[in-house]
């Protein structure tokens, strides 16, 4: 495995590019991808024995979910590793017909065998993480002394963090008034310079590409190809959890369409080397006010109409996808399908979720809003093997949650609040509220 087998190539014309060019895009605009010119030659059933022995390693690269698939992801050199670790991510069985209090999550989508991978249990709580460690480690490799993104917040909770640990100056633009405050106040925590555009998230993606090229600044966004190559092991993570056991469904949230793109990467590449022997369906949930990827899929892919976004789900809160056309090409090659779902929708699902104590964001809860839909509309058989991605931790927004269960959340109805009782200081008060909670 040697680092010069690797290279950048634009997804539109095929050209290549060393993989130390500093360049975000090909001439003509269009993204790159990291290539593997020597991937013909790895040998699945080696690999697979290597990423087994390294669960054993608990520090060091081979501890983290993304670094121990390193032949997969870029083969650095230890030094220019920066990494907590992070991955390692559980993989919840919920499915109807499991035999923990779990089942009622897929109860509720009506899936038997339906697992639940739950990226939100990252370091800063959600998968951009595992694009963060291998964005930051090639901005070290490269000698970048300042790192920017633009983000809806937990891409700028992820560079914060990797940046400070790197030693790296770390900018991080957002949308003003439109990001929730778990992850406002791990960036601003972390020491990131924060600055608020007053406009929406498109506009500050447009403006943090155009102040990184003109300033020398390393753009962490996910135009930045590394970003994808870290966040296509949640699929290879996934598959050794299951044994690599290929599930016919592989559900989750979109709004970038990074994630979308980065997972589908992971699959080809596993098929492609021989350790799966078939591709899981990918279906892609957006919110139905964020929704420029349904409605392209719905017009057979035409060209991406972007959208004016808006959604409780403010991680999917995107109107013009950058990963456009990396995620149409994933549907496409997997049978995938491309889903979107109500506010309504999207929060039941999160109760749902937070009720069986897992708990996830709101943008992570379009996965099971998104699944149930698609059982219920024929498209994926109860039968199936499912397994969906929450993408992002309860705490990230404790606004919504508290919000839904006092029923202060305009246009949602709260039909499942937990309330919270009021009791005087005395032990008959208390006891008095217990005996009425017991008896519901
Ligand atoms: C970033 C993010 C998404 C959306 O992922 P994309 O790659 O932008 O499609 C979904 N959920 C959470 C919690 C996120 O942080």
């Amino acid at each position: 495995m040697n680092l010069a087998d690797f290279a950048l190539r634009s997804i539109t014309s095929g050209t290549i590019y060393p993989l130390d060019e500093l360049r975000y895009r090909d001439d003509d605009g269009s993204l790159l991808e990291v290539i593997n010119r020597s991937m013909a030659s790895l040998n699945p059933d080696k690999l697979k024995k290597t990423f087994t022995q390294r669960l054993q390693n608990m520090s060091g690269p081979d501890a983290s979910g993304v670094w121990r698939y390193r032949e997969l992801v870029l083969p650095l050199p230890d030094h220019q590793i920066v990494t907590k670790p992070e991955g390692n991510t559980n993989l919840y069985a919920v499915g109807a017909d499991e035999r923990s209090g779990y089942r009622r999550i897929g109860s509720y989508a009506g899936i038997h065998e339906l697992y639940l991978k739950h990226e939100g249990e990252n370091p800063t709580g959600s998968f951009k993480d595992r694009g963060m460690t291998t964005g930051t480690s090639i901005a070290t490799r490269l000698g970048a002394t300042a790192v920017a993104c633009a983000s809806t917040g937990n891409t700028s909770a992820a560079l914060a963090s990797y940046g400070a640990q790197a030693g790296m100056k770390t900018f991080v633009f957002i949308p003003d008034g439109k990001i929730s405050w778990g992850k406002l106040s791990q960036a601003i925590a972390y020491g990131a310079c924060t600055i608020k555009i007053k406009g929406d998230f498109d506009q500050a993606m447009k403006l943090v590409e155009e102040v990184c090229t003109t300033m020398n600044i390393y753009l962490l966004n996910s135009v930045n190809p590394f970003r994808i190559e870290g966040q296509k092991t949640i699929a290879v993570e996934l598959l050794q959890q299951l044994d690599w056991k290929v599930p016919d469904w592989i559900v989750l949230p979109a709004g970038n369409l990074g994630n979308t793109s980065a997972i589908g990467k992971g699959l080809r590449e596993l098929y492609e080397i021989g350790i799966i022997d078939r591709l899981p369906r990918i279906a892609s949930i957006q919110a139905s006010g964020a929704n420029p990827f349904y409605q392209s899929y719905q017009a057979g892919f035409q060209d991406l109409s972007p959208v004016s976004a808006e959604t409780i789900a403010t991680a999917i809160r995107i109107g013009n996808p950058v990963s456009f056309l990396k995620a149409k090409q994933v549907i496409e090659e997997t049978n995938g399908v491309v889903e979107h779902v109500t506010e309504q929708e999207i929060i039941d699902a999160k109760v749902q979720i937070d009720a069986a104590g897992i708990g996830c964001e709101p943008a992570s809860a379009a996965t099971i809003a998104g699944a149930k839909k698609l059982v219920s509309d024929g498209v994926i058989p109860p039968s199936d093997r499912v397994v969906g991605i929450l993408t992002g931790h309860l705490l990230k927004d404790p606004d919504t949650t508290i919000k839904y269960h006092t029923a202060e959340l305009d246009g949602i109805q709260s039909e499942h609040a937990t309330k919270i009782i009021a009791a005087e200081p005395t032990l008959a008060a208390v006891q008095n509220s217990i005996e009425q909670a017991l008896s519901n």
